[in-house]
């Protein structure tokens, strides 16, 4: 069985029972970094366990042993460096291809980082469009202006990095809106959780002001 297993997004309370269990249990853990899952295994005063490093760079060989594996009977947990695997983190090929073999997989859910930033938003979210984190390049420009025609609420990560210059892109791409409500989330679930509640025409002194620590998911209101 290959259990996707969900951890905190920055405080370790908020790890599920389940989750342990699990941890505890499996045969292996497959995660991002060895040592960032090693450090959360030892705060859980979990034995020390087979860890095996999957990522986007992993090579095919990686998925393919771990599918024979499964095969085999064993039971691997999928864990990322924080959240829900798949949600922009590592984790949809192995889940794909064990799918597609038939392989029993089973949710172990916990907190995301979207869907915390969406409960806390205030904005409506009886549904809502999720991008990930927005294109660095290619296609950027084109995706932010389609926000302007977009109904539903839309969420995305952000980085630290960029931050800034993604409010200000916001700002200008959406200047015909500026009533339009945006949310920006920063270090949900941490000592320094933050929750800026603004317009789009606050967007450039709030990109000047901002807190350039952390993570962050900005939340763009659904058309009023
Ligand atoms: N799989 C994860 C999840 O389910 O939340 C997301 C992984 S993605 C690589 C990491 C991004 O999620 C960060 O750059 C940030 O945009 C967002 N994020 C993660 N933890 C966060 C937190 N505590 N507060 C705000 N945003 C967070």
């Amino acid at each position: 069985m290959l259990s996707i297993v969900a951890t905190p997004i920055g405080n370790l309370g908020d790890i599920t029972l389940r989750a342990i269990e699990t941890l505890k249990a499996c045969d292996a853990v497959v995660c991002e970094d060895t040592r960032v899952t090693g450090n959360l295994l030892k705060q859980l005063d979990i034995p020390k366990k087979e860890l095996i490093s999957l990522h986007g760079y992993s090579h095919p060989q990686v998925v393919h042993r771990l599918l024979a594996r499964l095969a085999d009977g064993e039971h691997l947990a999928l864990v990322s460096d924080a959240g829900t695997p798949g949600i922009s983190d590592p984790g949809y090929v192995l889940v794909a291809k064990a799918a597609e073999a038939e392989l029993r997989i089973e949710s172990v859910p916990g907190p995301s980082a979207v869907i915390a930033a969406a409960s806390i938003s205030g904005l409506p979210i009886h549904h809502f469009l999720y991008l990930g984190f927005l294109p660095l390049k290619k296609g950027r420009k084109t995706l932010i202006n389609s926000f302007i025609q977009e109904e539903r609420t839309i969420l995305f990560y952000e980085s630290v990095h960029r931050i800034e210059r993604t409010l200000l892109e916001l700002a200008a791409a959406l200047a015909s809106q500026p009533e339009r409500q945006v949310v920006i989330a920063r270090e949900l679930t941490k000592m320094h959780e933050e929750v800026i509640r603004t317009t789009v025409a606050q967007l450039p002194v709030i990109a000047k002001s901002i807190t350039r620590k952390g993570e962050f998911v900005v939340i763009v209101g659904a058309l009023g």
